[in-house]
């Protein structure tokens, strides 16, 4: 199945218990633009490559596009699709003033060198320049970008417009108009997720053991963060493999044996194992923050967790969703579970605009409020209308994101 399909399944199924009209669900059913571009990148040998690049935004009634960019060579214009419509019900969700978009380029960057991934960024935003900016698109790191990529495009744009435009792109490095806290916020977001989960339900932290599929950015950060908190992290993966040990790893070590080594493979204290297996490790809660689809129908049964926590973006296919949902498996969508990344992007772009900046005690505890809010306010719907918790968060932003198209009106 596209994933596009997928998620607007999830999407139609909402529309349907909301009830809501045609028009505004035809409206909300595809993306309002798709820009593809070429993108060319002058090789240090002399030769000329030519990438495929897009931008989608979904919707933006609520506010400016917003969303990622990602590098990979698997990108597709239907994943951007998917992925647009998944930014679009997740600044609904919690509450930020803006859409949805998402893009990037068909390319493996590790195959480049720094200064032809330079001139690639370059030239990605003077194609996508005429759709971007501060009031209408502002992207951000998606997989394999980050605060280096996001320099490149905001001086780049800038230069464009012949003005200073930080407001441009988010998650730039703190030197350079970033904002403090922004490396860490999708990571500490779902910490704040799971921490209200954890209250709601009356759990100590010392005995919910937790195992994260996916060691990068989001997904050492949540351990890290999750395990100061007092949780147990029982196992770690990434694409190379995985490292268990019942009685808990300390994530930091873990850290700086991938920084050593190039992976979490071999770490001392632990137990290396493939990395599909960690979506069967024994723990309470297993968190998928790699990439997509990494939950399907073929090893959803291997699950032995009872909570799900998605900080990747759609890790779980439909079909694994509702086998989870039949079993009981409480599971913490995409839409909230990774929320944490553009919360703090909007408050990047707040205090860009605003030319001002803020401690990273005032960043994380607005963090902890969009969070906690959003958390709560899923808990309370998805117990009032007996929906699972990923129903009830479609419900809440689309219900949003369609009453702001209705007041914007039909003309
Ligand atoms: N790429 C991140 C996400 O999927 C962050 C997007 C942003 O900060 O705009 O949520």
């Amino acid at each position: 199945m596209e994933l596009f399909e997928a998620v607007r399944g999830f999407f139609s199924e909402a529309a349907d218990r909301l009830g809501l009209d045609d028009a505004t669900r035809t409206v909300l059913s595809s993306p309002r633009r798709e820009v593809a571009v070429q993108v060319k990148v002058p090789r240090d040998d002399g030769s000329l490559d030519v990438f495929a690049g897009w931008r989608v935004q979904y919707n933006g009634a609520r506010g400016p596009f917003k969303g990622g960019l990602r590098f990979h060579p698997d990108a597709s214009l239907d994943e951007f699709r998917c992925f647009s419509a998944l930014m679009t019900w997740k600044t609904a969700l919690v509450d930020i003033p803006y859409g949805g978009s998402k893009g990037g380029i068909r390319v493996d960057p590790k195959q480049l060198s720094e200064g032809e991934l330079e001139r690639m960024c370059r030239s990605f935003v003077r194609g996508i320049a005429p759709v971007i900016g501060p009031e209408q698109d502002i992207p951000a790191p998606d997989v394999n970008t980050g605060p280096r990529e996001m320099a490149w495009m905001t001086d780049q744009y800038s230069r464009l417009v012949g003005r200073d435009s930080p407001g441009a792109f988010t998650g730039k490095p703190v030197e350079y108009n970033g904002s403090l806290g922004r490396d860490a916020a999708t990571g500490r977001g779902a910490v704040f997720c799971l921490d209200r989960l954890a209250h709601a339900h009356g759990w100590a932290r010392g005995e919910i053991r937790i195992a994260v599929e996916g060691y990068g950015n989001a997904g050492s950060w949540f351990a890290i963060l999750a395990h100061a908190l007092g949780y147990r992290i029982v196992g770690v993966s990434d694409s190379r493999g995985a490292v268990v040990n019942e009685q808990g790893l300390d994530p930091r070590a873990v850290l700086d044996h991938k920084r050593e080594t190039g992976s979490v493979v071999g770490f001392a204290n632990a137990e290396t194992i493939d990395g599909e297996d960690i979506v069967g490790v024994d723990c309470e809660v297993l968190v998928p923050a790699a990439l997509e689809e990494s939950i399907r129908e073929d090893n959803s049964d291997q699950v032995r967790a009872s909570t799900v926590l998605e900080v990747a973006n759609y890790p779980i296919t439909p079909k694994a969703d509702a086998v989870l949902a039949e079993r009981g498996v409480v599971v913490v969508p995409d839409i909230l579970g990774s929320a944490g990344g553009v919360a703090v992007s909007y408050l990047e772009w707040v205090q860009n605009i605003q030319r001002e900046r803020w401690t990273e005690d005032r960043v994380n505890d607005r963090l902890r409020e969009l969070m906690e809010t959003a958390t709560d306010e899923v808990l309370a719907r998805a117990e009032a209308g007996r929906v699972t918790h990923r129903e009830a968060s479609y419900e809440i932003a689309v219900e949003r994101v369609g009453q702001a198209e209705q007041r914007r009106g039909r003309h």
